[in-house]
């Protein structure tokens, strides 16, 4: 039988994510490379977050949300293999803990930088496929930058924030999709919008 291991903030640190465009799949890689370099160029502050994450980091921050933000029941998640994992907290007689089971979870919110989310992180998503690519992006004054098609566009309206709609076609030219499911996901981008 294998070992459990109860849930809490030390899992974070396993399974690591990447915050390096290199760790993509191509040909979004080379897509997600072009835009941030012409967003830089052009004088954008870019921040990365995230870009490829395994699976096993995928469960563990799409299980951890739920119960902590969802009401979801500690007791009624499924298992995943290689990730021993045990959400329920217990007593020593055995007997459910629903509290430190639901404070665990939040530590591992918090940790992920999760907390803040709308909706739970997907299970499998653009980012385990390594197509996408979270990253916080703003500049001041009117942006200059080059487009896909070897233009130069001047983005004049607000929010001078990765949310600029005239942007989003900007990215769109270069193979890189703005989230298009609604503002839950500000820092979301990938291949499909998806
Ligand atoms: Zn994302």
């Amino acid at each position: 039988m294998v070992k459990l291991e109860l849930s809490g903030p030390q899992w974070v640190t396993r399974f690591p994510g990447s915050a390096s465009l290199k760790e993509l799949s191509a040909p979004f890689r080379d897509y997600a490379s072009a835009f941030v370099e012409a967003l830089r160029s052009a004088g954008a502050v870019v921040t990365i977050s995230a870009t490829f994450r395994p699976i096993e980091r995928a469960y563990l921050m799409h299980w951890a949300w739920l119960i902590a933000k969802a009401e979801k029941d500690p007791r009624k998640v499924p298992a995943m293999g290689g990730v021993n994992i045990q959400w329920d907290h217990q007593s020593e007689d055995g007997e459910y803990l629903h509290l430190p089971s639901v404070d665990a979870a939040k530590a591992m919110t918090r940790a992920y930088g999760i907390d803040g989310l709308g909706i739970a992180p997907a299970l499998t998503s653009r980012h385990t496929a390594g197509r996408a690519v979270d990253m916080s992006i703003r500049w001041n004054g009117p942006l200059t930058i080059q487009s896909a098609e070897g233009n130069t566009v001047h983005i004049l309206r607000e929010p001078r924030t990765g949310m600029n709609l005239e942007l989003h076609r900007v990215g769109e030219a270069y193979g890189v999709i703005k989230y298009n499911r609604g503002g839950d996901d500000k820092p979301h981008w990938s291949d499909t919008g998806a």
